[in-house]
């Protein structure tokens, strides 16, 4: 899983009308690089515990699909964003660095940072000196990013690392969360 979402329960106790619910239960689902969707029911009473380990079992199996594949140097879905082959919400770009929202937000605000170039970064783990450069490109991009988005005051950058991180593309990518209340610890 990208970025672990406990508020759902939260979220409906304090969303008002019927947009804001659909708003929590779009937040609640996830398109993985294989292109599957898997939609997580709101956690109401006794379906919490049962959705939420559904959804957890998706998003390790998930990860796990991906990380067997990740050391093939194969594309990922994201290749496609940078070549334009595939729509994306582009929020911020320069020669190095792509910002685009993720398809499947977890929260108002939920951006992907991304290197243009993947040179061996499939993951964080894998980074060598010689990528220090760009690692700072990444997070100095993720600060733009909260400066357009309007969330400089309150934001969380999120890289997850490997199946046990639940990481579901093996391009580098940094999630740049905000737009409301985070907890600690993420899950
Ligand atoms: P990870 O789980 O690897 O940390 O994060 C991968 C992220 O990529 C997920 O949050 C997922 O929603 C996002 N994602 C996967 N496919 C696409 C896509 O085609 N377009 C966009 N914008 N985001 C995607």
């Amino acid at each position: 899983m990208a970025v672990t979402s406990s508020s759902s329960m939260l979220l409906l106790r304090n969303f008002a009308t019927a947009g804001k619910i659909a708003q929590s239960f779009r937040a609640n689902s996830r398109i993985f690089s294989t292109g599957e969707l898997i939609r997580v029911l709101p956690r109401i009473g006794s379906q919490r515990s049962i959705c939420s380990t559904r959804a957890v079992h998706n998003e390790e199996a998930a990860a796990k699909a991906a990380a067997a594949v990740a050391d093939t140097g194969a594309p990922t879905i994201f290749d496609k964003i940078i070549a334009k082959e595939i729509p994306s919400d582009i929020v911020y770009e320069d020669e190095n660095v792509l910002a685009f929202r993720d398809i499947n937000p977890q929260a108002p605000v939920h951006v992907l940072v991304i290197p243009k170039l993947r040179d061996g970064l499939t993951m964080l783990g894998k980074a060598e000196p010689k990528h220090v450069e760009v690692l700072g490109q990444l997070l100095h991009a993720s600060k733009i990013v909260a400066e357009k988005e309007g969330i400089l005051d309150g934001f969380r950058v999120v890289i997850n690392n490997g199946v046990e991180a639940c990481q579901s593309v093996y391009h580098l990518h940094l999630h740049v969360l905000g737009g409301r209340q985070m907890k600690w610890p993420p899950g």
